[in-house]
């Protein structure tokens, strides 16, 4: 069994309380969008997401998807779900307004994709690969390309994807083998691409590959990578779709999760070259797909949060049937009454809910950025990997937890827990590793500004103490006081040994990510209880039980996950050369 309801009064509060909502609209000049119309937008989304999209999410996983004929066939429904997701609009959420799109700030995109991702992450990936095709050809597409694939692309009707990774080229895309040869106005691609999500299917009557590839002349490495848009189906005179391009799936993987969503090895010019559109300049292919990659890796940050979500509403409902032991009288024990059930269903409901501050927080600060306001854009860049980091590794811990309160049925793949957990397992792997991501948040996040970005976001922190005095929550204050000067010493230190021991620092950059998402967590959670216990006096759309939850919940962060900076700070300032000291024979 596995109920889906949509955590609109959650969202409502995050949009409301800590990314001010409303305000981010005037900086962004939207006059007509406002918090009471978000609010409405999440709760659409969320009937969809509940009724339409979260049935199907097991028989998804149970059946996954098939290849015959070179084609590739997608679950039961899948279509049907995708058809009605198209005609309302979902997909044009917020894209520009003159290729179709509702032009809505990026950070109400992600409160509907939240929703998306839990009801069913294999579909909900598809739009996401399409979101990520239209960013980059709007920012690096000619206006042909712009005008012959956008209004397709953002209207659903054409579904998008990346192909980036190689058998010899993964975390490392300087490898890029894959041919681009010039053939009058266009290139002939040929070449292999793995693990392409949503690489084939049949829901739409195109598809629109966005390939890496290497010219016949181009240099070595990362400078010699251009970037193309390969259509499934050749448009025709009239930009329709016509004759089939040199391009197909040849195999699917069977893999431990997201079974519904097909990741697909394509070939790339078996019959002479696939024929490819160059998109912006020659070598400019790798530096176009970072412009992409904070709105990427934000978006899987927030699978991980979708994922928890989902996992931990199963968890809930479990507990609260689940009966062991009996009182006195006779009465059933439901589990849920247990301590150490109890401890696992709050560290789920905090995880969530400080998962969620700190994606919408981190959503709004690129809208922040794209309307100029100062100091955004490297906000940004720092937490995007925090973000894309923590919470894929939370989502692991998370799903776990769902599992551990199923008991034994949590192991029985017909109770629905199994799947949240190996879903959940990929959203550390791809768009970058965490390892990667790790190296990025200490190397070009932290020490390449000389931690310049770091030290604001921590001087920021520092100040939500006094508003948890305010709010007379001291014990949390001390204790988040506390966090947030201990990773001023870690800043410090970082900055400090980074030079002498630059090899050794990739070895303590996991520890660094997950030490400031537990911080970022409690930023969140901290700024949530100072809001919920200042809206208690006042009159509010919330609630007395909803605000008292949430500061209940915050303490509970604090008391549960905040103690892990200080885990972190300890092993990254300590255990620097251990994981060296063993020659590779050793091992
Ligand atoms: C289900 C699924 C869907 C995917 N979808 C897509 C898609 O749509 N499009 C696409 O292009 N790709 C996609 N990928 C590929 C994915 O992005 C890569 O698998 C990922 O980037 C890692 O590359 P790799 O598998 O080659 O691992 P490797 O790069 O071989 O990494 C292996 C290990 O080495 C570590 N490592 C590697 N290099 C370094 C380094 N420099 N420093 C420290 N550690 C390092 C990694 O962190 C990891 O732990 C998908 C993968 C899967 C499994």
């Amino acid at each position: 069994m596995s109920i889906y309801n949509a955590p609109a009064q959650d969202t409502a509060f995050v949009l409301d309380q800590l990314v001010q909502f409303d305000n981010l609209c005037e900086a962004m000049q939207l006059d007509e969008v406002n918090l009471e119309l978000a609010n409405v937008i999440v709760e659409e989304a969320g009937r969809l997401a509940a009724e339409v999209l979260a049935p199907l999410n097991a028989e998804g996983d149970a059946k996954g998807t098939k290849l015959n004929d070179d084609k590739v066939q997608e679950a039961p429904g899948y279509s049907e779900a995708y058809q009605q997701y198209m005609e309302n609009g979902w997909a044009t959420l917020t894209a520009p307004e003159e290729f179709g799109g509702q032009a809505l700030p990026n950070v109400v995109g992600t409160a509907v994709n939240e929703l998306w991702h839990s009801a069913n992450m294999a579909f909900a990936l598809c739009p996401m690969l399409t979101q990520g095709s239209i960013e980059a050809l709007i920012a690096h597409g000619s206006d042909e390309l712009k005008q012959a694939y956008l209004p397709r692309l953002v209207s659903g009707e054409w579904t998008g994807t990346m192909n980036l990774t190689e058998p010899a080229a993964g975390s490392d895309l300087a490898a890029v083998a894959t041919k681009a040869v010039p053939n009058g106005d266009h290139y002939l691609i040929t070449g292999q691409k793995i693990y392409i999500t949503w690489g084939d299917h049949q829901m739409t009557p195109n598809i629109v590959h966005l390939v890496l590839a290497r010219l016949p002349d181009a240099p070595a490495g990362v400078k010699g990578i251009s970037l193309f848009i390969v259509p499934k189906f050749l448009l025709d005179e009239n930009g329709e779709p016509g004759e089939l391009n040199d391009a197909k799936c040849i195999s699917l993987e069977h893999k431990l999760g997201i079974h519904a969503s097909p990741t697909c090895t394509m070939s790339f010019g078996d019959n002479g070259g696939a024929v490819g559109y160059l998109v912006g300049e020659a070598n400019r292919g790798l530096a176009y797909m970072f412009t992409m990659m904070n709105h990427a890796r934000q978006a899987v940050g927030l699978q991980g949060l979708s994922i928890s979500e989902r996992a931990y509403q199963q968890a809930v409902w479990y507990a609260k049937e689940r009966t062991q032991g009996s009182r006195k009288d006779g009465s059933k024990i439901a589990i849920i009454e247990h301590p150490d059930v109890r401890r696992m269903l709050m560290a789920q409901r905090a995880g969530c809910e400080a998962m969620r501050g700190l994606a919408l927080i981190a959503a709004a600060e690129i809208d922040r950025a794209h309307a100029g306001e100062g100091g955004s854009a490297a906000r940004v860049e720092l937490l995007t990997p925090i973000v894309k980091g923590w919470m894929t590794e939370m989502a692991n811990e998370l799903t776990s937890l769902n599992i551990q309160v199923h008991g034994g049925m949590g192991f029985i793949e017909e109770s629905g827990a199994p799947q949240h957990y190996r879903d959940a397992r990929i959203l550390a792997i791809y768009e970058g590793t965490n390892g990667i991501q790790a190296l990025d948040l200490i190397g070009r996040k932290t020490l390449s500004d000389e931690g310049t970005a770091l030290a604001a976001l921590l001087d920021e922190m520092a100040v939500v103490e006094s508003d948890l005095r305010a709010a007379g929550l001291d014990k949390f204050a001390n204790r988040y006081a506390a966090s947030v000067a201990r990773a001023v010493e870690v800043r410090q230190w970082i900055l400090e040994n980074a030079a002498a021991n630059p090899q050794v620092m990739g070895a303590v950059a996991f520890d660094f990510l997950m030490l400031m998402g537990y911080l970022s967590g409690a930023w969140v959670m901290a700024k949530s209880a100072a809001a919920a216990k200042g809206l208690e006096s006042e009159d509010n759309p919330y609630g007395a039980e909803f605000l008292g939850a949430k500061v209940a919940t915050a303490r509970f962060y604090a008391e549960h996950y905040l103690p892990r900076v200080e885990q972190h700070a300890q092993t990254l300032m300590t255990g620097l050369d251990a994981a060296f000291v063993l020659s590779d024979e050793q091992f």
